[in-house]
């Protein structure tokens, strides 16, 4: 064979290969997910569900608290607080598969600052995040609003070089969604994307089980009703899951229609649904079924 038509082969050979093997690293690639919170049991709470079915296909699923959680409790406060719900918020991340980050800002005063939207924007490009789920700005709690602004502000950015250089901008804006939420004004909680969690339910009531000092102290306490915690720690992971069973909304049923047909939509009995973000990409029918491949199964 003519020496240069050999090198050509062996040429075009190896750039088939690089093409091969890149196009097969794309199809591989998992998708990775960020959920941000407000305080360390919010994640486990609005998304804790989806979070495990996406930890068992072997997907790279992280939760951030924006707060350290130092003011929710009402015996104990400041750094003795945050560092129980620190390890709190560590247990119920192995329950559940994921890993979990906290963010050293009090609890209960959080702004919409640009120090704290730098934080977030780090935190998203350091995950490599395909998709972001935090709060609606709609919420009973400043926390939890400002936490849907500052994730909000995030989007976009977090796709820009020049903004905090010192950690690599993301090539593409993720896909940003919301949890759910039970607030009316100034507009409803859209159910885009509806999740079947009915298998997994123990394991996010397992979850919540490790934040002790929220579901059996603090939550009850301020919401007048820790007379009904039952003191026995099976008796109380019982009661905990009751209280979390909720009936599924008209809407969100409507949804799980949408993308588990009816007939499967009819048998499932616990649900976690997300809104779509406008400033984030948006993902088409098709591509979210790639996004959530636990959709219709
Ligand atoms: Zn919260």
């Amino acid at each position: 064979m003519n020496p240069i038509y050999k090198k050509l082969c062996s040429f075009l050979a190896l750039i088939l290969t690089i093409f091969l093997t890149a196009n097969t690293q794309e199809d591989d690639k998992k998708i990775r997910i960020i959920m941000i919170g407000a305080h360390p049991d919010d994640c486990d709470d609005d998304g804790g569900g989806t979070a495990a079915l996406f930890a068992q296909m072997g997907y790279a699923v992280k939760f951030v608290s924006i707060t350290n959680g130092d003011a929710g409790h009402q015996l104990i406060g400041g750094a003795e607080l945050a560092k129980r719900r620190f390890a709190e918020a560590q247990e119920a991340g192995k329950r559940l598969g994921v890993t979990c980050d906290v963010l050293d800002n009090h609890d209960g005063q959080l702004m919409p600052t640009l120090e704290v939207r730098l934080q977030i924007i780090k935190k998203i490009r350091e995950w490599n995040a395909d998709i972001v789920i935090a709060p609606r700005p709609n919420d009973y709690h400043p926390d939890h609003r400002y936490t849907g602004v500052l994730v909000q502000d995030a989007a976009y950015m977090v796709a820009v070089p020049n903004i905090a250089p010192e950690t690599p901008a993301l090539k593409k804006n993720p896909v940003f969604l919301y949890f759910q939420d039970r607030f009316q004004r100034p507009n409803p909680f859209r159910p885009d994307i509806a999740v079947d969690i009915t298998n997994v339910f123990d394991k996010k009531v397992s979850a919540l089980d490790a934040h002790v000092s929220q579901m059996y102290e603090w939550l009850p306490w301020i919401g007048h009703y820790a007379d009904k915690v039952p003191k026995d720690k099976s008796d109380r992971v019982k009661w905990l899951a009751e209280t979390r069973k909720q009936p599924i909304r008209t809407d969100v049923k409507t949804a799980l229609e949408k993308w588990y047909g009816k007939e499967k939509a009819a048998t499932i009995k616990n649900a976690e649904a997300f809104e779509i973000c406008e400033y984030g990409a948006q993902p088409s029918d098709e591509e979210i079924k790639k996004m959530f491949p636990m959709l219709g199964k």
